[in-house]
């Protein structure tokens, strides 16, 4: 049998839970990572395959991404497996039976994630009356709606390029993945003077080198349009996205989608981190060596949970946006400038910063 403890270390995780219930085909899992900040936030994500190391690995980087985010909250995440695009019923259902499984385990607080979205969080709340990312009717701040997180993203690809001497205006951008943080980030950096210049999700992909209609996309999109057949475009194999020559590769969508199999593929300055944990550490290396500025998930995408953690502490919509400029701005320059004078990857900067963090949050904890 698998060893349970394989995970643990210094940090955690505090609790592994499997859910399990064959009469509706419920399956998931629950990592609380380290709540010595306070209870954890993590989203819950709807994928067709789901794992232990997945999920804590998950749980780890919000640990981390809520510590230097400056938030009252440890880190966790759960995953329910499941098609995300199934009925809506057999959805509501699965996600409804998942949350009264965790309705007991008090020091995690649930988010919107891949496959979730701001209704399914108004079913977790109805049945555990804790969560993050309401829809607005409830008291929530919609922060997918919002596009927080893409806006954040934004905000710290705004620092970046200056390490690099990019200028945003006429800049070339590919983002891998078209939901709540690939579409925003389109949106953003276009109104920033960008091109997007391709762009792909589960479905396929669209290249246009003199910068695709965002808005025009984004509306196609919703009519149940597949982003291949946009008429302003042409359709390319999803994963070729990767070859595509330009100045920003945005990964929005699955983790270690950039690897040591491909990584010599990537062809940018600077690789923008929206989704969590979307390169593994050897390909991150390879890319610090080749002088491409990777801009490290957990510090580049904390805006849905800055703005989660607003929201549970009843904060204001219009505090949203400038509490995430001013953290992720500041973390960002303080990153890549340690990373520049001490010449380290950014990575290792923010990790040892968020170690450092998280640790003192441990000392104020009781020990006996
Ligand atoms: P989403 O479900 O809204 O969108 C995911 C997108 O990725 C979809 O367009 C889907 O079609 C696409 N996709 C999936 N697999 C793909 C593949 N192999 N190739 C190309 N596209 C693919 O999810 P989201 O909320 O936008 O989250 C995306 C990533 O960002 C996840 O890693 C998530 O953990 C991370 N993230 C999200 C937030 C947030 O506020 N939503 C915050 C921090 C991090």
């Amino acid at each position: 049998m698998e060893n349970p403890f394989q995970y643990a270390d210094d940090f955690g995780p505090e609790k592994i839970i499997h859910v399990y219930e064959p009469k509706i085909g419920l399956k998931g899992i629950l990592v609380v990572d380290n709540v010595s900040a306070g209870p954890s936030i993590g989203g819950t994500r709807m994928v067709p395959d789901i794992s232990v190391k997945e999920c804590f690995r998950l749980a780890r980087a919000m640990t981390f991404k809520n510590a230097m985010a400056g938030l009252s909250h440890g880190g966790g995440k759960s995953m329910i497996m499941g098609d995300p695009e199934m009925p809506v019923k057999e959805k509501e259902r699965l996600i409804r039976a998942f949350a009264q499984t965790i309705r007991d385990v008090k020091d995690y607080v649930p988010g919107p994630d891949m496959g979730t979205n701001e209704a399914c969080m108004a079913w977790v709340y109805d049945e555990t009356g804790r969560v993050i990312g309401l829809p607005k009717e409830l008291g929530g701040i919609p922060l997918d709606e919002l596009g927080v997180t893409a806006y954040g993203l934004t905000v710290a690809i705004d620092v970046a390029k200056d390490f690099c001497d990019l200028s945003l205006k006429g800049s070339r951008v590919v983002i891998q993945g078209f939901g709540s943080v690939g579409k925003h980030a389109a949106r953003f950096l276009s109104k920033k003077g960008a091109h997007v210049i391709a762009v792909s999700d589960l479905s396929g992909a669209l290249q246009n080198p003199d910068g695709i209609d965002i808005d025009g996309l984004i509306k196609f999109k919703e009519e149940g349009r597949k982003i291949g057949d946009f008429p302003g475009g042409h359709r390319l194999e999803r994963d070729d996205i990767i070859d595509i020559d330009c100045d920003i590769w945005i990964p929005a969508a699955r983790p270690d989608i950039i690897n040591t199999s491909n990584v010599n593929r990537l062809k940018t300055r600077i690789l923008a981190q929206g989704a969590n944990i979307p390169a593994t550490d050897e390909a991150e290396e390879i890319l610090y060596r080749k002088g491409i500025l990777v801009l490290p998930d957990f510090i580049a995408n904390a805006g849905g949970v800055i703005c989660g953690a607003i929201e549970l502490a009843g904060g204001s919509e219009a505090s949203v946006f400038p509490t995430i400029k001013e953290r992720i701005s500041k973390n960002m320059k303080d990153i890549l400038g340690e990373s520049q004078s001490k010449g380290l990857r950014p990575r290792e900067i923010a990790m040892n910063l968020a170690r450092q963090r998280v640790r003192q949050a441990m000392t104020y904890r009781r020990s006996f």
